[in-house]
């Protein structure tokens, strides 16, 4: 299980997320929706400790950890929990300087400390996985949105995550190329890989996420199952915010 409790995120004088408790299943899908500003990427940031939370608690599997105001987090702990989570960004950020192949192994080179021949055979069996074993020597910057995202998901997928954290993974592709992202993600889920994707894609939301989330000025508005969500909201603020998607 995933689990976050109370968790507040300030930048300065401004707090933005401010007590968001959610539980995410083992194996679920969990979309994330709302206005630009409401907090989506903090909140994602803040599950893999990209961002330190002001406070609050978060769990992953059987770890636990709680933030305190004044309180630093040990690096040890950070480590620990950032190596259970695998990201992907918006705009892929693959390593410029290494091919695809190369992106995948890094993790698994670097921090598990895998001999190269076995980080590899890894590494391509992921990219079979998201339909670019072909592409395995090329560099990224020869690859096509689609592919370079798909190769972004095999190297979050390389530390075996408890959960992969997606940012808006389809929002800087056109829709051709955004629905190969959304046929990997989907295959993924398929075989429960837990997932929690912040989006404006309805259409990747309803395809793929059970429960969704609605998230507004750094507060959940509206939790629920994904399909009641998006066709049927409680609250009137959600029912304008999703009437603004397509
Ligand atoms: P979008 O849909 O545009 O991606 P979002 O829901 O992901 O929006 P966040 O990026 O989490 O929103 O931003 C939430 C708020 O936090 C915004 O007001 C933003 O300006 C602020 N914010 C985010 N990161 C920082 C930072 N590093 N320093 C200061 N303020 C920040
Ligand atoms: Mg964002």
């Amino acid at each position: 299980m995933i689990g976050l409790e109370n968790i507040v995120k300030t930048f300065g004088d401004l707090t933005v997320l401010k007590g968001v408790t959610l539980a995410m299943k083992e194996g679920s899908v969990t979309a994330l929706v709302g206005p630009s500003g409401g907090g989506k990427s903090t909140l994602l940031r803040c599950v893999n400790l990209l961002e330190i939370p002001a406070s609050g608690e978060l769990r992953i599997g059987d770890d636990r950890i709680e933030f305190q105001p004044n309180k630093r987090v040990p690096a040890a702990d950070i480590q620990r929990i950032r190596r259970q989570t695998g990201m992907v960004f918006q705009n892929f950020q693959l390593f410029p300087h290494l091919t695809a192949v190369e992106n995948v192994m890094e993790g698994p080179i670097t921090v598990l400390k895998w001999p190269a021949a076995r980080a590899r055979e890894h590494a391509m069996a992921l990219l079979e996985k998201v339909g670019m074993a072909h592409k395995a020597d090329a560099w990224p910057a020869t690859l096509s949105g689609g592919q370079q995202q798909r190769v972004a998901i095999a190297r979050a997928l390389a530390m075996s995550p408890k959960v992969l954290l997606c940012d808006e993974p389809t929002s800087a592709l056109d829709p051709e190329l955004a629905q190969e992202v959304v046929d990997v993600l989907s295959q993924l889920a398929r075989e429960g890989t837990t997932m929690i994707i912040a989006t404006h894609d309805l259409r990747l939301a309803s395809t793929i996420a059970q429960e969704a989330v609605f998230l507004d000025g750094g507060v959940v508005v509206e939790k629920g199952p994904a399909r009641q969500l998006f066709t049927n909201p409680d609250r009137d603020r959600t029912k304008r915010f999703i009437a603004t998607l397509t």
